[in-house]
Formats: structure tokens, sequence, C-alpha cells
């Protein structure tokens, strides 16, 4: 069930009741609070408002808010079904790749509907990326979280009987394919499992990201314009972009004083602490100071 709050709340949210001792859902539905409808307005025009024309104004059409709506269900959704945050999941893709229009129009910007990764703040207009290559969508990691959490293997008859068997499966899968990398939202100190990041290298993401911004900034005045309205629709996508351009400072720190922790099982071969992040990776591009003036918006 889909339960629709008419409230100002900007959130949603899949709360599941479980039995603990199967792991069985119980009950499980979605909180849609009405005011996440401007949570994804709000992200989308300073994340994607420099390569989507669609999402250059206070109220987008139908086909887009559409989607947006499609993305966030699609999570809660996930969440229904018993599948936690994988922070990690956008970590797996090469910066690069997210630039790439065949690839990233093809597979999306990370393996992982779960994962907080929002839109391609990446890609850059001469790319000329559309939608698809644009929005999270469902991917390789939520196919397999489900192929574990729901696959019926005959051959066993207890749930104990089949935990070898699901832990290799696990070893095996992930050594198999990299984007099926699971890093939880509690795993705070490491670069790769950081919320609403893109790519493996945040340097290099939070450079695109704030070419973006800087594309964006000047335009903001125009397209919060409302006829015989005040600056209001202004000053909150202008506090917007500040919140997205620490974002991508933010990011960066967890590469200078982070350090990799990957979770694996004893059989897994392999660290689970593996230092600190390489001193190569830290300094190989540090983003530019983003001009924040207020004559850019033409503010008086
Ligand atoms: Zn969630």
């Amino acid at each position: 069930m889909i339960v629709y709050k008419p409230s100002a709340v900007a959130n949603a949210s899949g709360p599941h009741v479980h039995d603990p001792r199967s792991g069985e859902i119980i009950e499980t539905h979605v909180n849609w609070y009405h005011n996440i409808m401007q949570l994804v307005h709000n992200w989308y025009m300073i994340q994607a408002g420099a390569i989507d024309p669609g999402a250059r104004k206070l109220e987008f059409d139908e086909e887009l808010m559409g989607q947006l709506i499609r993305f966030v269900s699609s999570h809660e959704v996930g969440h229904t079904l018993g599948l936690a945050h994988n922070f990690g999941s956008s970590s797996t893709i090469p910066v690069e790749k997210l630039r790439n229009k065949a690839y990233v129009e093809a597979h999306g910007h990370t393996p992982s509907i779960m994962d907080y990764a929002r839109f391609n703040y990446v890609a850059q207009p001469e790319d000329h990326i559309g939608r698809e290559g644009i929005f999270p969508r469902i991917g390789e990691y939520d196919t397999w979280a489900i192929e574990f959490g729901y696959r019926w293997y005959p051959q066993f008859t207890t749930a104990k009987s089949e935990v070898n068997y699901l832990n290799k499966l696990i070893v095996d899968s992930l050594a198999a394919n990299k984007r099926l990398y699971f890093g939880n939202e509690f795993n705070s100190a490491d670069p790769r499992d950081q919320s609403e990041d893109l790519g493996d290298n945040a340097a290099l993401a939070g450079k695109y990201g704030i070419k973006n911004l800087q594309r964006i900034l000047p335009q903001l005045k125009t397209w919060t314009r409302e006829p015989n309205e005040g600056y209001n629709g202004l000053k909150v996508m202008y506090e917007e972009l500040l919140k997205q351009y620490r974002l991508y400072t933010v990011q960066v720190l967890k590469s200078v004083g982070g350090e990799y922790r990957t979770i694996r099982s004893v059989e897994q071969p392999g660290v689970t602490y593996a230092g600190r992040v390489p001193a190569a990776k830290r300094s190989d591009e540090v983003p530019e100071r983003l001009p924040v003036h207020d004559t850019a918006l033409g503010v008086q």
C-alpha cells in the first residue's frame, strides 16, 4: 500500500515489521508525504538544471515530476521488500563513465536504487546525456539483492541448511561483479560509502558538480521568476545551491581523513580494514572555489 499523507513533511519512507526469527516481512507500506515533491524538485533543479532544460522552472511538467516520483517510490518499495540503503553502490562506477552517454543511458549512474545517488550532477552540457542517464533506476545490485533474499532453493529444507550455500553465493557473486558491492549507511569514514555522492573519486565528481553549479548560479533569478510574486523561490533555490556546494566539499574531506572498511565474511579473501585513502587519489583533482557573489544573482 502507498499511503498518501497530505503534509508539509518533505520525505517518504518504507517501514516494515518482520519476524526476527525468520526475517519474514509481516507488514509493510510506503508513507508518501506530500512535500517530497518539493524536495525532488529542488534536488533536480540544482543537480540537473545545467543539462536538462525541463529543470529550469519552479513547477515541473507532469512528465518530469512523474519520473521523479517513480524514482523515490521505487526506492521506498525497495525498503518494503527488506532492502537497506546501499551508500557504496555509486562508488563502483568510474566518474568518467558518468559522462559517457552510451554507457550511462544504458546502465544508469549507480547500480542501486537503494543508494542516495540522486541525479547525475557529473554530466556536463556537452555530453548531451538524456534523462535516462540522469535519473536513478533499479539496477544490478537491486536485482541481485532480491534474488539473494527471495529466491527459493528447494534442495534446502531448513533455513540453517542453506547458510553455507548462500554465503558462498555472496563471495562468488561479489568476486565476479564489483558492481554488486554493498556499503552500508553507517560506515561514514569510508569515502566509498557516502550519502549523495557519485562515482569513485569525490574530488573529480565534485569538480564536475561545481562546474554545473557555476552554470546554474547566474540563471537562478530567471528560473525562479514568478509573475506578481517576490523572491521567495530564488531564496529557497539559492540556499539549495549552497547546500549542494557544501556537499561536494564535505565529500572530498572523507578522501583526506577517511579509511576503507569492507564488510566480509571470514571465508572471503582480502582485508576488512584497508587503511587510509592513497595520497595520489586525494590530491589529483582539487575542486575549484565557487565564486559566490550577490551580483551574480542580480540581487540588490
Ligand atoms: Zn531509504
